[in-house]
């Protein structure tokens, strides 16, 4: 596989990083992952709009332009031939002798590779997806898509043990979001509901994309935080990102939500998030 680190594209074996990269030491870094369907890039522009977001909020400056990155991460794709699949970006302050502080003269570090996975086709479109509720470990800016994940790692650890595919953490009685995905329910009478973006969530990217369709095809969406014990009784829920798109979650904490089997509301969100990923794909 070819991998892009710091203006150059070189083969894996070939890309070697600092020890001293603060990344490493100190978690100081930002990432972003894009899918890639059919060979193209889904929802880019959303995905470099907070890409740019999150390096001004932790002042890291991008080291190519936009426009640049785009073109690497199409370069990448085409060389290691993925037609299904993602785009893993990682910008860190750069490296440095050990020290909390850095220089005027560090130099960012921006890493990027390719990873093949199938997205569309998966079983958890038929079947849904179990979720496990654990607390919500995090710091207070999650809107920042930090490479900080030890909590995210712990959670989705405790979810895997006890059987489940993913974790939704809860804060003061809430669910915050997926461990590495949005969080949504479905009422009753009908209503997609998800959490609000601030600084205790990510703004999904997928989340973005999913509301405005939603919204265009008049369905409701309300954006306020939901209990787990509102979607213990929901009539459906799902999650979203970047490489599951919109995937149906049909038991929470061993309980099955609605029927048990993935509703139509979520199917529709689906099928909508990805008729416009295909045609806005790049
Ligand atoms: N929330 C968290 C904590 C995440 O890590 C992710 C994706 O990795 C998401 C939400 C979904 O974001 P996106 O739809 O942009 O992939």
């Amino acid at each position: 596989r070819i991998v892009y680190l710091n203006g150059e594209l070189v083969s894996e074996n070939a890309a070697h990083l600092s020890v001293f990269d603060r990344g490493f030491l100190f978690g100081d870094g930002i990432y972003e992952v894009t899918a890639v369907l059919e060979g193209k890039l889904i929802d880019s522009a959303l995905h470099m709009a907070r890409l740019e977001r999150s390096a001004r909020e932790i002042d890291v400056p991008l080291p190519v332009s936009v426009g640049e990155i785009v073109e690497i991460e199409r370069r990448l794709v085409r060389d290691n031939n993925v037609v299904e699949g993602v785009v893993y970006l990682q910008l860190t302050r750069g490296a440095e002798d050990r020290n909390f502080l850095f220089s005027s003269e560090i130099k960012p570090t921006l890493l990027l590779f390719t990873q093949v996975k199938t997205l569309e086709h998966v079983a958890a479109v038929d079947k849904g997806v179990s979720v496990k509720s654990v607390a919500d470990l995090r710091w207070a800016r999650r809107d920042i898509k930090s490479v900080c994940l030890l909590p995210q790692v712990m959670a989705k650890r405790i979810a895997k043990a006890e059987g489940c595919d993913e974790a939704w953490m809860i804060e003061d009685g809430f669910v915050t979001e997926g461990a590495s995905s949005t969080a949504y329910i479905v009422t009753d009478d009908g209503r997609i509901v998800t959490r609000g973006n601030s600084s205790a969530t990510l703004p999904g990217c997928t989340r973005l994309a999913a509301l405005e369709l939603a919204r265009e095809q008049g369905l409701t969406v309300e954006e306020r935080p939901f209990s787990l014990d509102e979607a213990l009784n929901a009539r459906e829920a799902c999650l979203t990102s970047a490489s599951n798109f919109v995937v149906p979650v049909t038991r929470i904490d061993g309980k099955p939500i609605g029927d048990g089997k993935p509703g139509p509301m979520v199917k529709r969100l689906r099928e909508l998030y990805l008729e416009n990923a295909r045609r806005t794909a790049i």
